[in-house]
């Protein structure tokens, strides 16, 4: 996925349209007072479309504000969409930084290439977000795990019922401040064994961040909820014993001597931007992380036989969270999530690099603003 070196928006190309309306700075400082997750959204949004033929055009950073939808468009019935999702991270010397963004914009790529989408540079990536960020940088909370949450997203634009990839694709970059994912400390999710559905087959599109694994995935959660769980661990779609993945995280578990696994990338998982650099925090933090094919009944038995110490998930919104049990028609294995030092100890790592209070030794943060 090498991206082409052609800027197709460089800094000069993207177009400027103020907000007259913007939110005023008082209701502003009350929304990032306790601003949620992804209910509130800043002023802009940058925009660019694509044609077939034509390429990348109209670059824009303008008022954000509702589509015109046609009823035909093609995203509304063949869900050729993908996206992405970064953070944000105000310093304590008001710069604000993002975490390993040229890993989104090649992962973006990747996705692209996967729904029959127009690959976007890496570099007219990171131009989209600097540019919004830049111009709403009021927006990014300060303090705490607070974040301004990045969405890149692409579509089919294009008004044609037939199906074939669409000619006119819409690229849009949107904000929305972000709280502290648990607003009362660290909580561990409860995880429930999706042994109906699967999320992703082999040859399927398990690999790419589109909505459509989403779409695919909310049956599950109803279930996971009705069972008094708050996420879905799902298993691989062929024999249903190699465990995959939660519906938006990748899934770790430590063992009692230290070691730690985490499902091998098959094609039909999502490769985390945080599962990478947790495997190189455990590193380095002398964890051996094994990436191998791992079964539900290993951690069944794990867990209840002790040899598992910990298990957590991760990924961009919820950082690293621990999970307490898992649980199954008929069953359930309990891990200690209250007390989880190893999960914690790469948690708080991965945290300080974020935010700025540790020297950033591998630079994987990228500066905004
Ligand atoms: C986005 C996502 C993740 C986590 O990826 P990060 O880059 O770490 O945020 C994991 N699984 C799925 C299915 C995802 O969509």
């Amino acid at each position: 996925m090498t991206s082409s070196p052609h800027l197709a928006f460089g800094r000069n190309q993207i177009a400027f349209e103020r907000n007259d309306s913007a939110v005023d700075p008082a209701r502003r400082d009350e929304i990032l007072a306790n601003p949620g997750f992804g209910t509130h959204f800043t002023d802009h949004m940058f925009t660019s479309t694509w044609a077939a033929g034509t390429g990348w055009h109209d670059a824009a950073v303008k008022p954000y504000g509702p589509f015109s939808v046609d009823p035909a468009t093609s995203v509304l019935h063949y869900a050729q969409e993908i996206f992405e999702g970064l953070k944000a991270y105000r310093h304590q010397d008001g710069s604000v930084w993002t975490f390993r963004p040229h890993s989104n914009a090649e992962r973006f790529q990747r996705s692209a290439a996967r729904m029959a989408l127009p690959e976007l540079p890496t570099l007219d990536f990171l131009a989209a977000i600097e540019a919004l960020v830049s111009t709403d940088v009021e927006w990014v909370p300060g303090g705490g795990e607070t974040s301004l949450y990045v969405r890149p997203f692409m579509f089919a634009s294009e008004v044609f019922l037939g199906v074939r990839p669409a000619k006119e694709i819409t690229f849009c970059v949107i904000a929305s401040p972000a709280g502290p994912y648990f607003s009362s400390g660290v909580k561990p999710v409860d995880i429930w064994l999706s042994e109906d559905f699967t999320r992703a087959a082999p040859g399927g599109t398990g690999a790419a961040k589109c909505g459509g694994n989403y779409a695919a995935s909310l049956v599950a959660q109803q279930e996971a909820i009705a069972n008094e769980c708050d996420q879905v661990a799902f298993l691989d779609a062929v024999d249903h014993s190699a465990v995959e993945e939660l519906g938006g995280m990748n899934l770790f578990f430590v063992y009692t001597d230290g070691a730690i696994v985490t499902p091998e990338l098959t094609g039909s998982i999502l490769e985390g931007v945080t599962r990478s650099a947790v495997i190189d925090l455990a590193d380095e933090l002398g964890h051996k992380v094994d990436e191998r094919r791992f079964t539900v009944q290993e951690w069944r038995e794990g867990v209840a036989g002790k040899d598992i110490a910990e298990v957590f998930a991760c990924g961009t919104a919820a950082v690293l969270t621990p999970v307490g049990s898992l649980k199954w028609r008929g069953g359930e294995v309990s891990s200690d999530g209250a007390e989880a030092p190893v999960t914690m100890q790469i948690r708080d790592r991965l945290l300080d690099i974020q935010y700025g209070r540790v020297p950033d030794s591998r630079r994987w943060m990228h500066r905004l603003v």
